[in-house]
């Protein structure tokens, strides 16, 4: 079985093409240009992360919502969760750009921090 990802990590784009056994595990690793995109997709078939970016309510402020995002990449089975969480969260203003909002975010060791000034 093979499984194609393109790498992400600068605007060439390469196609990446992974040999799979039947286990999932990586057989052979081909397409890539450099070393980056090994590392790149091995990670995203193994343990693929996101940076959370999305908003909260704002209480107080020029704006009723406030844009965050966390501080790392987490664990990309947690975004949907991540999502549902920060649907329930506030702030009062003033915040500024980088105040973290939560810390250790649902436990993934990244903080949510706010994406601008409110
Ligand atoms: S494999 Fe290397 S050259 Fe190709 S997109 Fe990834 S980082 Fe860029």
């Amino acid at each position: 079985m093979h499984k194609t990802y393109v790498c992400t990590v600068c605007p060439m784009s390469c196609n990446v093409v992974l040999e799979l056994d039947e286990n999932n595990e990586i057989t052979s690793l081909t397409g890539n240009r450099c070393p980056r995109g090994k590392t790149y997709v091995t990670k995203e078939h193994t343990a693929p992360e996101r940076t959370l970016t999305t908003t909260i309510r704002a209480i107080g402020g020029k704006l009723p919502l406030l844009p965050v995002r966390t501080d790392k990449p987490i664990p990309k089975e947690m975004v949907l969760e991540g999502m549902k969480a920060t649907a329930e969260l506030s702030v009062k203003a003033p915040v500024k750009m980088g105040d973290v909002i939560v810390e250790n975010f649902l436990g993934t060791g990244a903080n949510l921090v706010a994406s601008r000034d409110i």
